[in-house]
């Protein structure tokens, strides 16, 4: 049997310094991309293969999404039963099922800095899917699907966006969308809709509320609308405007941001992702300068500001003021509500609520806060269901993945089904749907804010 250096259980046991897993509180270093040994492909080869074998000691990830069993199927299915029995280019298998949700390095791994072993297998991820995109290796595909706002801003002019629409419901379009671009014919893809929640809000005075400030908030907030809230569910956006208003704290829209660059990132695009940050960073940091809050309906594009950014870029100031003064939605409402700020006074009690938590609002490290605020409506019980849905932003509408995106959402589905729930929810609009879209029985999804506002009765 081949020794794998890097993960010896002997060595835990005789060696007084390594451990079985860390102790400390997990940290993680920054995104060291400027330095050129990062998009050196046998360096990050050397590296793929001393996480890949710890992995394979540990196995603890098994079941949080489609990389790790395949690389474990790898390994048992080759000659050795080893690492070494893997060919190295299939190292790229595993790369490409990983969207960067970050649970298994916020949920799972033993191994996380400080732990000397200093495991992040998402930024080893990101880093293959940087060389990948480096060296061209990128489906043309993947550039479209990833270009969220030009896609977005095509799609929902007018006269398109029926069209649009109308096409993506027909079989025979489908088909040629699959052959030419790579969507699987069944996957649910989102509408889009001319009146875009910008145009909705354009333009729009907030009313004269004065804002009162608590010790954790500012009591007024600037939206960023996302790209999806903004193109595919302005009804998003709306709702979270109401509910704020409604307890209480103006909201203005900020009218001139772009995509977060989450889909740019998952791509390995980085270049792209400086890009977007240069344009949305300075923007935001001047709304927190003039005494507003940020806050996005989408959980990904919080995680972007959030931590993805002060990855990539530690030292900008204004990336740790925009860090600093985002937040979830959930978040803001409840830190609202510690300073005795939020109105409770509904008038529909919601029953019981399936309520699908969101990969990428977990790893944000605020605790179930939308669960927290939901629960505040009376005679309403929510049901976390704390598992991936399997759809990323885009894994899920690609021919290739479809069917492991289908397979991964199925046990959530079955929780929301099991739990014959008079609503059922998620953080992630697009994880909604696709729990619709498993469902398959007429039912729909529906975002928190949106339950909220009906529990309000506004
Ligand atoms: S970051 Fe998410 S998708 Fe990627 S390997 Fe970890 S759990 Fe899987
Ligand atoms: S990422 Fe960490 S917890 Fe998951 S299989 Fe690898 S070593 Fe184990």
């Amino acid at each position: 049997m081949t020794r794998r250096p890097a993960f010896d259980p002997m060595a835990d046991i005789n060696t007084p310094t390594a451990r079985e897993g860390s102790l400390d509180a997990p940290g993680r270093h920054p995104l060291e991309w400027r330095n050129p040994e990062f998009f050196d492909e046998q360096a990050l080869f050397a590296e793929l293969q001393r996480v890949f074998d710890i992995c394979h000691g540990c196995r603890r990830c098994f079941n949080l999404c489609n990389a790790f069993p395949t690389l474990f199927d790898l390994i048992d299915e080759s000659k050795s039963m080893e690492l070494d029995g893997v060919a190295k280019g299939d190292y790229w298998k595993v790369v490409e099922h990983c969207y960067l949700c970050d649970m298994c390095f916020m949920t799972k791994c033993p191994y996380v800095p400080p732990h000397e072993w200093n495991v992040d297998f998402p930024h080893l991820m990101l880093r293959a899917k940087a060389v990948a995109n480096r060296n061209g290796k990128v489906r043309a595909r993947d550039r479209v699907l990833s270009a969220t706002d030009t896609v977005g801003g095509l799609a929902s002019i007018p006269v398109a966006a029926p069209i649009v629409n109308a096409a993506n419901k027909l079989r025979p379009a489908r088909v040629v969308l699959e052959k030419t671009l790579g969507v699987h014919r069944d996957a649910r893809v989102p509408e889009y809709h001319g009146n875009t929640l910008r145009k909705r809000l354009d333009g729009r005075r907030s009313p004269l509320i004065e804002a009162a400030p608590t010790d954790a908030t500012k009591g007024k907030v600037a939206l960023f609308a996302t790209c999806y809230g903004n193109f595919n569910e302005p009804a998003l956006g709306e709702d979270l405007v109401s509910v704020f208003e409604h307890n209480g704290v103006p909201v203005v829209l900020c009218d001139h941001a772009s995509c977060c660059g989450m889909p740019k990132l998952e791509l390995g695009d980085l270049e792209a992702v400086e890009r977007a940050k240069k344009h949305n960073i300075p923007m935001l940091a001047e709304f927190i300068d003039r005494g507003f809050d940020i806050v996005a309906p989408i959980p990904s594009c919080v995680l972007m500001f959030k931590q993805e950014l002060p990855l990539m870029f530690p030292d900008d100031a204004q990336v740790a003021k925009v860090r600093s003064g985002i937040f979830d939605p959930f978040e803001y409402l409840m830190l609202r509500h510690r300073a005795g700020k939020l109105r409770t006074d509904f008038s529909t009690s919601l029953g019981t609520v399936a309520y699908h938590v969101a990969c990428h609002q977990r790893v944000q490290n605020i605790g179930l806060k939308t669960k927290d605020v939901l629960e505040l409506v009376p005679d309403t019980q929510v049901i976390a269901i704390e598992r991936c849905s399997g759809h990323d932003g885009t894994y899920a509408v690609k021919a290739e993945f479809y069917a492991t995106a289908m397979k991964l959402v199925r046990p959530v589905a079955k929780r929301v089904a099991d739990a014959k729930p008079d609503h059922y929810t998620s953080d992630c609009a697009m994880a909604g749907r696709h729990i619709e879209h498993s469902l398959a029985d007429g039912s729909k999804a529906e975002p928190p804010l949106s339950l909220l506002r009906k529990a309000y009765g506004i």
